[in-house]
């Protein structure tokens, strides 16, 4: 890592407390086959930031993403929330995955999509009452998608999709936001709309962490940036993590010289 900061004696710290991280990760290693998809990753994000997690095609920010919520399992290594295990933790995170990766023929409507985030106040027989469809009502105007609540999510376009599965993760109600690329093939008006979602969530003193894609808007949209290539590279505000040399590490010559441009 180039980014620890150093104090003034020189003595290298982390950034932030693992005890205050809302995701501290330790030695982390993945590995779907023999070469592994992250490798001793180790990473504290900062409680109340909004930090985007880069990389190249391929580099593990999926991966990191899913261990980090114990879906996939790591060969080895160790994922703590606010310094305790993840396990216990597991109620105060929510997890928008990468569009391209849900089912988009189950039949369901937009309604009962946000309510599925409210499984753990209802439980799996539990009723829905009046109250949870308020919630789930006001989750879906969070994102502009009020009007759309009897629709089924197959039949919307790439972005409302995208809103209805962040109008789930706010029922959850959560204290810490994983996304997996938000803005990802989405329209300039969900865009919108998403950043503005998770800025009001920074506000509230949430922490959101983002797999984002496009260099050219990270220093608009974040503040701080995790930069991987199966290794952790820097981690950082982005005026010192997000910059062309530590870019150029990450992503070699597949970074066109406008993207390094943007980003410095
Ligand atoms: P990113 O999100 O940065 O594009 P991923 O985390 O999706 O990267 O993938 C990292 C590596 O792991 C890639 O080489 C990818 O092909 C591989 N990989 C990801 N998911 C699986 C899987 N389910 N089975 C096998 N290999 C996988
Ligand atoms: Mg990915």
């Amino acid at each position: 890592m180039h980014l620890e900061l150093a104090s003034r004696d020189g003595h290298i710290e982390p950034a932030e407390g693992i005890s205050q991280s809302p995701l501290a990760v330790r030695g982390l290693t993945v590995s779907y086959g023999e070469k592994p998809a992250v490798f001793s990753v180790d990473a504290t994000f900062a409680p109340g930031a909004m930090t985007a997690i880069v990389g190249p095609n391929g580099a593990g920010k999926s991966t990191l993403l899913k261990a980090a919520l114990g879906i996939v399992q790591p060969l080895s290594g160790r994922v703590t929330c606010w310094g305790r295990p993840l396990h216990t933790q597991r109620h105060r995170l929510a997890y928008v995955p990468q569009r391209a990766s849900v089912d988009w023929d189950f039949p369901a409507r937009v309604r009962d999509v946000v309510l599925m985030g409210l499984y753990r106040e209802l439980g799996l027989l539990g009723r829905v009452r009046a109250r949870h469809v308020e919630t789930a009502m006001a989750c879906l105007s969070r994102v502009g998608m009020e009007g759309f609540a009897d629709r089924q999510i197959g039949q919307l376009s790439g972005g409302q999709q995208q809103r209805v599965f962040l109008a789930r993760a706010l029922a959850e109600g959560a204290d810490l936001y994983l996304l997996d690329e938000p803005f990802a093939g989405v329209d300039v008006a969900t865009e919108k709309a998403i950043i503005g979602v998770l800025k009001d969530l920074r506000e509230q003193g949430r922490t959101v962490v983002a797999v984002h894609h496009d260099l050219s808007t990270v220093p608009d949209y974040f503040d701080r940036a995790f930069v991987i290539n199966t290794r952790a590279i820097a981690e950082g505000p982005v005026a010192q993590a997000f910059v062309p040399e530590i870019l150029q590490e990450a992503y070699g010559g597949r970074l066109a010289g406008a993207q390094i441009g943007a980003a410095g």
